[in-house]
């Protein structure tokens, strides 16, 4: 005879033990599912759907659930790949010489493109830059991310989710 709490079986372990839980978002698409992203140390380790979130519940589809393969997969990009005018192949570059480069053709293009009357109206504006958010943006990053755009003269903003 079995007398409770003698004998059982081992206890389960679970690769997600004493990892550190976070949840985040999704990126891939603009459904924006919630998820959970187990970490040990800075290696995620494991990712699953946080049964906690409003509109998913719990669910991902399989693009979600294979987010682990992104991050931990020898074959992705880690470094800018830049690619001049006119050339064929890709070179790599750096991180400060790609915002820099950013920068400099954000402000050439803007002070070409400058508008600060359309007709008797004062529009201070350019149309000549967009910008597209992506899904892998946060509120608080959509707030800053307008905010900084707007205060450029930027009105063609945009959204993955609405194209
Ligand atoms: S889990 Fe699938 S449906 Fe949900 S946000 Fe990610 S890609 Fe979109």
């Amino acid at each position: 005879m079995i007398v409770p709490g003698s004998a059982g079986a081992a206890p389960l372990s679970l690769k997600t033990d004493g990892a550190t839980k976070t949840t985040t978002i999704c990126p891939f698409c603009g459904v924006g599912c919630g998820q959970i992203a187990y970490t040990k140390g800075n290696e995620l380790i494991h990712v699953e759907g946080d049964p906690d979130h409003p509109t998913s519940e719990g669910t991902l589809c399989s693009k979600g659930a294979a987010l682990g393969q992104v991050t931990n997969n020898p074959r992705r990009l880690r470094q800018v790949m830049y690619r001049a005018p006119g050339s064929a192949k890709y070179e790599s570059r750096s991180w400060d010489w790609a915002l820099t480069r950013i920068a400099q053709r954000v402000k050439a293009t803007r002070d070409a493109s400058f508008q600060t009357k359309s007709g008797a109206r004062t529009v201070n504006r350019t149309e000549a830059i967009a910008c597209l958010g992506g899904a892998a943006l946060d509120n608080e990053e959509c707030y800053l991310l307008v905010k900084a755009m707007r205060m450029l003269g930027i009105t063609y903003l945009e959204h993955q989710a609405r194209i």
